[in-house]
């Protein structure tokens, strides 16, 4: 198995388009504060996401298993509000494919009004 440790993040921002950062793993620690109201934390193998939700401007707060990056699959956290995906953290590759679709449907809603 090849350990992935360079992965994306992007967070959606109030607007409804998605911004995306690189990060790696051992950079964690020292980019808590990866966007503005956006907090990313490694404890003890989990992952720990915390983030003001765009959608309903509470915090949100989830933990995954570090491993489940490692292997590469994609994480999305969302408001637990309205269940609408807010972040998706995971290979670059993933992250732009589902970002752009994203982008995409929310380009055709504004245009739409
Ligand atoms: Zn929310």
């Amino acid at each position: 198995m090849i350990l992935n440790t360079l992965f994306s993040v992007a967070f959606k921002n109030e607007i409804g388009k998605y911004e995306i950062k690189d990060i790696t793993i051992f950079e964690i620690k020292d980019m808590n504060f990866l966007f503005d109201f956006f907090n990313i934390q490694l404890v003890d193998g989990s992952l720990m996401v915390n983030f003001k939700c765009p959608i309903c401007e509470k915090w949100h707060g989830f933990t995954y298993q570090a491993v489940d990056l490692f292997k590469q699959e994609l994480i999305i956290s969302g408001c637990k509000t309205l269940g609408v995906p807010v972040v998706f953290i995971g290979a670059r590759e993933k992250i732009e494919n589902i970002t752009k679709r994203y982008n995409q449907i929310n380009g055709s809603m504004y245009a739409a009004f």
